[in-house]
């Protein structure tokens, strides 16, 4: 295992730890396959898991990464796609 790979999975346990609110944060060990049902890939090397800020639930490179404001953080945070999707429509419930 690389240093750089230590480093990540120690930043995202420091992460992890602050967010004790999320209602669902999947566990690295939970999954081997991005949690998009239609990308569905396979995780490896080089293809690294990530968690959606929103959501909880991790997923690949193609997946995530896309920027969006979440209230919960006061700031933009990188999300999957489907929670980007989301933010993308306005929520009928909100108003
Ligand atoms: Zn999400
Ligand atoms: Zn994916």
């Amino acid at each position: 295992m690389s240093y750089i790979y230590q480093n990540i999975t120690s930043m995202l346990k420091i992460e992890n730890y602050n967010l004790d609110w999320l209602p669902y944060w999947q566990p690295n060990s939970e999954t081997d396959k991005c949690s998009n049902t239609i990308c569905n890939s396979e995780f490896g090397f080089f293809n690294s898991k990530h968690h959606c800020r929103e959501c909880g639930k991790i997923y690949c490179n193609k997946c995530w990464g896309k920027m969006a404001y979440v209230g919960v953080y006061y700031k933009e945070v990188p999300i999957c796609d489907i929670c980007y999707n989301k933010h993308m429509i306005p929520d009928p419930e909100k108003k």
